[in-house]
């Protein structure tokens, strides 16, 4: 499932000589640029007073989105995770969950919200 496969396809034009127009389109993709804003494609509710702090969620979300608190802590004196702009909604997070902290909600479009959504 890695996107790393070692094995170049067969064909493949820049493995050896050949002409430029024999370049695919895809080897013209752009980057994104620095600036461009975070699309999230989803959210969460967070039940931060059921949080035991115990980070398995940080581990568990595949696009880094979360965070736990480091100067602020829930009412049963716990660091708690807090929500980054670019959420995919793939559930990895609520599944992983022993204390049922999270509801993940998938908006219809993805949305930006790099101007700050407080989790
Ligand atoms: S739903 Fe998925 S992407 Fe969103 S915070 Fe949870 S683990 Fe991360
Ligand atoms: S997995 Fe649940 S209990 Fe553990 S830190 Fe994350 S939200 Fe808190």
């Amino acid at each position: 499932m890695s996107a790393r496969d070692s094995t170049p396809p067969s064909g493949d034009p820049t493995a050896g000589p050949g002409p430029a127009s024999a370049l695919p389109a895809a080897a013209h993709q752009p980057t994104a640029h620095p600036d461009a804003p975070v699309l999230s494609k989803g959210t969460l509710v967070i039940d931060v007073d059921a949080c035991k702090g115990c980070d398995l969620c940080i581990d568990a979300c595949p696009v880094d989105v979360l965070r736990m608190t480091v100067d602020d802590v829930n009412d049963r004196g716990y660091r708690y995770p807090q929500l980054l702009p670019g959420c995919i909604a793939c559930k990895a997070c609520s599944a992983i969950c022993p204390d049922f902290v999270f509801q993940v909600y998938r908006y219809d479009e993805p949305r930006d919200e790099t101007g700050g959504t407080r989790g």
